[in-house]
């Protein structure tokens, strides 16, 4: 779910007059989306700007019924984690049992009341914030804000596969800041978090495009992945990075190669082959950072 959006509910059923008092109940709270078939209903749910946060679910509807419905979105890694409630006039035992087993959160049988729906709702709606956020949470890094290494790793490996399956270019910076223990030795842990934060912030106000994304890797490692970039771009941002890190002007007398904090990087760059990994791809960028930092550090090598 968006920040500062209402949570959105998908109302699915065949008859437009149950649809009807649903959603104009809901709406008060709630952004309200309907479909009218199971198929319309799963490719909703597909995309990403029109992913619900909570399915109703009507169970007899002709073509595509909402046990096979729900059981399409489980299968499917993007829909997996929508709370599912059925909602149906098939009131045996034996019924809400299959639908409960699909992985349906909750089961209303018709003809139901307005206010136990919404109260329902109001629950599972505030569990899946909760649940989002947590998700969220595990996937930033808490020192600096910016993504972790988790992160990164699903980012990659994503962005690699549609740059095999787009025959696009794509490109990894990995930065390195200098002297970074006898920063923290002598100026106290505390300043070596705090320059930490403020290094993680200018490398990422120095990304230029949407889907350009730079995590923290570990400890004073960071990393970039570049959709779309070629070495060339690449080169271009890694002197960027090393040149807003300078422009930082942040005091490091313990340095051995500039006054101020510094930073080095390795980047890597190319069109995705098969036999080849992102695991590789990663070690060729480290092996240039490796290498910029043997060359006298505070510069750029790929
Ligand atoms: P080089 O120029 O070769 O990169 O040397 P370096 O001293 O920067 O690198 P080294 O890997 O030897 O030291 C990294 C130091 O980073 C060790 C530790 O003191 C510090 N560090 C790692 N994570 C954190 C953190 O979360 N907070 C703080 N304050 N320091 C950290
Ligand atoms: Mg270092
Ligand atoms: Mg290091």
């Amino acid at each position: 779910m968006k920040n500062n959006d209402r949570p959105l509910i998908l109302i699915v059923d065949d008859t437009p007059t149950n649809i009807q008092i649903l959603a104009e109940a809901l709406r008060t709270e709630y952004r309200v989306k309907v479909a009218t078939s199971g198929k319309t209903a799963l490719e909703l749910a597909d995309k990403p700007e029109s992913r619900p946060d909570l399915i109703l679910l009507d169970v007899m509807m002709p073509e595509m019924d909402g046990y096979e419905v729900c059981r399409r979105l489980k299968e499917n890694p993007a829909t997996h984690d929508i709370p599912v409630i059925f909602v149906t006039a098939k009131s045996d035992v034996t019924d809400e049992e299959q639908g409960l087993r699909l992985g349906a959160m909750d089961y209303i049988v018709k003809p139901f009341h307005l206010a136990i729906v919404k109260a329902r709702v109001e629950n599972h709606v505030n569990l899946k914030i909760k649940t989002d956020l947590l998700e969220s949470l595990a996937l930033i890094d808490g020192l600096t804000g910016i993504p972790n290494r988790r992160r990164f790793d699903e980012t990659l490996e994503s962005a690699w596969k549609r740059a095999q399956r787009e025959s696009t270019p794509l490109a990894l910076i990995m930065t390195d800041i200098d002297y970074f223990k006898p920063y923290n030795d002598n100026y106290g842990h505390g300043a070596g978090d705090h320059c930490l934060k403020t290094v993680a912030k200018a490398l990422h106000n120095s990304l230029a495009r949407p889907n350009d994304m730079v995590a923290r890797y570990g400890g004073e490692e960071f990393v970039a992945v570049l959709p779309d970039t070629d070495a060339e771009g690449a080169r271009q941002l890694a002197e960027r990075w090393c040149a807003a890190i300078a422009a930082l002007k942040l005091p490091h007398r313990f340095s051995a190669v500039a006054d101020h904090v510094t930073v080095s990087a390795g980047y890597a760059a190319l069109d995705p082959v098969h036999g080849q990994s992102p695991k590789e791809f990663l070690e060729m960028a480290d092996k240039m950072l490796y290498r910029a930092k043997e060359q006298g550090r505070n510069r750029v090598c790929g």
